[in-house]
């Protein structure tokens, strides 16, 4: 079936109407087409509608866009969709500026979960001690305080660290005689006891083992309001970071035909040596789910300062934490390599990115034979003379702007540090494929969030003219590590990322000309409608 998709202004961003990929953007002087002919799934021209109506076959259906602008569908480089998807029913204490207020946010959970059976554990959390405007830390005693008869097991904000309580330790069987696991920690307090906060290594097996138990609850009917949600900030197409049973569900989505985003998948370690057994490679799939790389962590987070920085905390000898080391990080490069899986390695210290990219050039023969696209997750702090590296290795930066902006005030110790920070622009003029994400449930997944952190490095306007703005992007750039850069970071820009003749019709018509309006107006984007496959999956109702 042919559709005509007409009355827009159309932002195609195709490089062989003079926009290229380097982000030298020259269409803007162009008159813009104002029409999409669809057939099946598939664009088949973008053009002036007078033109297209005459060449449509008989029986082409209208689709008017009332006057919006059209951009390619905009790609999250980097989410934990089923994280996202819980948290939209889960206790959010992203915003909470004390303990007690996180405990009041908890609270109707409790109560909650009291009255209803099927309710066995609590989840959530995006707690961010951060933002505490007071000087407590988490305990499972103040958990047990306010839920001494259910399981909680709360994540922090960066999903680095577990905060659980009393009866989510018995649970789980963890008592003072647990062992802390390389690249982890059971905090105790002075007496030896667990506090019941769990961090990196301690913490991520744990939160994930739960998430894919059956005490989690059921996957399949919290992951379509994640897609909605997604949908609804003209979200098309995501790299999700979370365990197998979030492909599963992906897939039977997709069996009964509500898949209406497309999924590259990212691999977890855990399940690494099963998907090689079965020849499950990087980039086999097909257009609605595809393999991604395998997520490795080479350190820790910011918040927690447990990132591997080359240089100690100020005041302290600590470097932060290798979370694996730098022989074990090149084996499972080189293993997930042999088989034709690419590595995405979680790196937010400059040290971690060293030893990413120095296991990376290891095993660079391997990489080269497959075409694989590696990955650094997040790149966030990069010694100067690594930058040339990721490009001279053909490694991509996945990064997420809205992580900038919300760090600014704990970036202070960089002063005196030679260090690329969310070096957005630095990447750019070297030219290191550069791809954007959320980190959902950590950021809103809004990509117009992040268009407007990436060209103005502002939060609520502060500070004035931006953190470090000699980084900032201009606006194409920002675009376009939304929608072409996601989609060549999973081996797709020859169906993805613009809006071209044999490309799919995945796009997304927003109320206003993101190229055009006040960078502060960017921000405030609101999507009208979300294009996948030709079919309309989300509309703004009013
Ligand atoms: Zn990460
Ligand atoms: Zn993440």
């Amino acid at each position: 079936m042919h559709r005509l998709f007409h009355n827009a202004t159309v932002h195609a961003m195709n490089p062989a109407t003079g926009w290229t990929p380097q982000g030298r953007w020259h269409s803007h002087e162009m008159p813009h087409p104002n029409t999409i002919l669809t057939s099946e799934d598939r664009i088949v021209a973008v053009g002036d509608y007078r033109e297209l109506r005459d060449l449509a076959p008989l029986g082409t259906e209208r689709t008017d866009l009332g006057g919006t602008y059209v951009l390619p569908g905009m790609g999250d480089g980097h989410i934990h969709s089923a994280m996202y998807s819980r948290s939209l029913i889960e206790p959010d204490m992203r915003h909470c500026t004390t303990l007690d207020e996180a405990m009041a946010v908890l609270r109707p959970f409790v109560e909650q979960a009291r009255a209803d059976p099927t309710v066995t554990w609590i989840f959530g959390g995006q707690w961010n001690i951060n933002a505490w405007t007071t000087p407590e830390r988490p305990d499972r005693r103040v958990l047990d305080s306010v839920a001494p008869d259910i399981p909680v097991a709360l994540s922090s904000l960066d999903l680095h660290t577990l905060w659980l309580n009393s009866r989510a330790l018995q649970e789980l069987g963890l008592d003072r005689t647990v062992k802390d696991p390389d690249g982890g920690e059971f905090e105790r307090d002075e007496h030896g006891e667990l506090t019941g906060v769990l961090k990196e290594a301690a913490a991520i097996p744990i939160r994930d083992g739960l998430m894919q138990s059956d005490v989690s609850g059921s996957i399949d009917s919290y992951l379509p309001l994640g897609q909605r949600e997604l949908l609804k900030r003209g979200i098309t197409s995501i790299h999700d970071i979370d365990g197998v049973d979030c492909l599963n569900a992906y897939r039977k989505l997709h069996e009964r035909g509500d898949l209406d985003i497309r999924v590259h998948k990212i691999l977890r370690q855990e399940q690494i040596q099963d998907f090689i057994q079965r020849g499950i490679r990087t980039h086999s799939g097909d257009e609605w789910i595809s393999m991604g790389p395998l997520k490795l962590f080479a350190d820790g987070a910011l918040g927690s300062h447990t990132c591997h920085m080359s240089q100690a905390w100020p005041g302290t000898h600590d470097h932060g934490m290798a979370v694996m080391e730098p022989e074990e990080l090149e084996h499972w490069i080189r293993t997930a390599a042999s088989a034709g899986i690419a590595a995405a390695v979680h790196a937010i210290g400059d040290q971690a990115a060293t030893e990413a990219l120095d296991a990376i050039a290891r095993s660079q023969s391997m990489a080269r034979a497959f075409g694989l696209r590696h990955r650094i997750e997040h790149a966030q702090y990069l010694k100067p003379g690594d930058v040339p590296r990721l490009r001279e290795l053909g490694v991509t930066a996945s990064m997420q702007p809205m992580h900038c902006t919300t760090d600014i005030p704990l970036n202070g110790f960089l002063e005196d540090r030679d260090l690329v920070a969310y070096g957005w622009n630095t990447l750019r003029e070297a030219d290191v494929e550069t791809v954007f994400g959320s980190d959902a449930p950590v950021e809103d997944p809004n990509p117009f969030h992040g268009i407007h952190a990436a060209i103005t490095r502002t939060r609520d306007g502060l500070p004035v003219g931006g953190w470090q703005p000699h980084e900032t992007v201009p606006r194409a750039d920002a675009v376009r590590c939304y929608t072409h850069a996601v989609a060549r970071a999973s081996y797709e820009e020859n169906l993805k990322g613009c809006l071209a003749p044999g490309m799919l019709a995945d796009f997304v018509s927003v109320d206003r000309d993101v190229f055009a309006e006040d960078a502060e107006a960017v921000r405030d984007t609101v999507v009208e409608a979300t294009v996948v496959g030709a079919q309309i999956r989300y509309q703004r109702e009013d």
